[in-house]
């Protein structure tokens, strides 16, 4: 599950700085193969006092200083259009914008097809419910707008239950035959009562019930990265509390739109949806 797998991958450029000296500036993603659904990354090394920023596929990227290089923890969105991909990059150092932007290709990633079967009010909530869910998503509207403008995440993140993750992420649903809609995040396997603990450190941002995730945490790991658990039995933390990897966040249980108990796990980065079991499987220990 750690760095072993994961190749680094390198692209070297010269460029001559303003001192007329050639130094060299790389940009490495991690990890190397790009996947719709795959967190990256990004880590650039340039001239000493650059500053860098970013942008791919319409989301900024936002980069801290990360041992003498600059790092961003982004990925490409399930739904991402697969093929070619401009991931723009720019360091200012003396004066002057670099251009470090680099093609990417974004790869198919195979998802499933499932179909399962909830509560009819899931899949047409009464009028009373709209009026609840459209709320509830201008909530969720204005925490996603107010990340930290630092990284709040300190190396690998961990997994929120002890169990394995199904293979979920991605699959295309058809909820009573009718609705059909992406699976966003993973299903971790939970008996009613698991202990859910915070994956990494940060603040937590949100923690009520809502329509369709039920009881749901989500934790604001900075520059837009967000991590949510839907469907607790009981939570046990209060929005704007600070958390560290492995604290208790609640029990699972199965609230809101499911089928049984379990704990629904998602990735959100500058709203693109990540696959979270790629995020378990990025070594980050020696970042930050
Ligand atoms: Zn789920």
């Amino acid at each position: 599950m750690r760095g072993s797998r994961i190749l680094l991958f390198l692209l070297v450029t010269l460029f001559a700085a303003r001192s007329g000296v050639a130094q060299a500036a790389s940009v490495a993603l991690m990890p190397r193969m790009v996947i719709a659904g795959s967190p990256e990354l990004i880590r650039v090394s340039g001239p000493a006092n650059a500053l860098v920023d970013g942008e791919w596929l319409g989301r900024k990227i936002s980069f801290s200083a990360d041992h003498g290089t600059w790092v961003a923890l982004a990925g490409v969105d399930v739904e991402a259009p697969v093929g070619p991909s401009t991931l723009h990059i720019t360091a200012h150092a003396g004066g002057k914008d670099i251009d470090l932007s680099r093609n990417v290709e974004i790869h198919e990633a195979h998802y499933r097809t499932g179909a399962l079967t909830v509560s009819p009010k899931f899949v047409e909530p009464p009028p009373e419910a709209l009026i609840e869910i459209e709320e509830e998503s201008k909530i969720k509207a204005k925490v996603y707008a107010a990340s930290a403008t630092e990284p709040l995440w300190r190396g690998s993140f961990h997994a929120p239950v002890a169990s394995r993750p199904t293979d979920s992420f991605g699959t295309r649903r058809m909820f009573n035959g009718k609705l059909a809609s992406i699976h966003k995040g993973a299903d971790f396997h939970a008996p009613a009562g698991t202990v859910v603990h915070a994956s990494n450190s940060g603040v937590v941002v949100l923690a009520r019930k809502l329509y369709f995730e039920g009881n749901c945490v989500i934790i604001d790991h900075g520059m837009g990265l967000f991590t949510l658990s839907m469907h607790f039995s009981r939570i046990d933390v209060h929005e704007g509390q600070r958390v560290k990897a492995g604290d208790r966040l609640g029990l699972s249980g199965a609230t809101g739109r499911v089928t049984g108990p379990h704990l629904h796990w998602a990735v959100r980065w500058e709203g693109a949806m990540l696959d979270p079991v790629k995020l378990l499987r990025l070594d980050l220990d020696t970042v930050r």
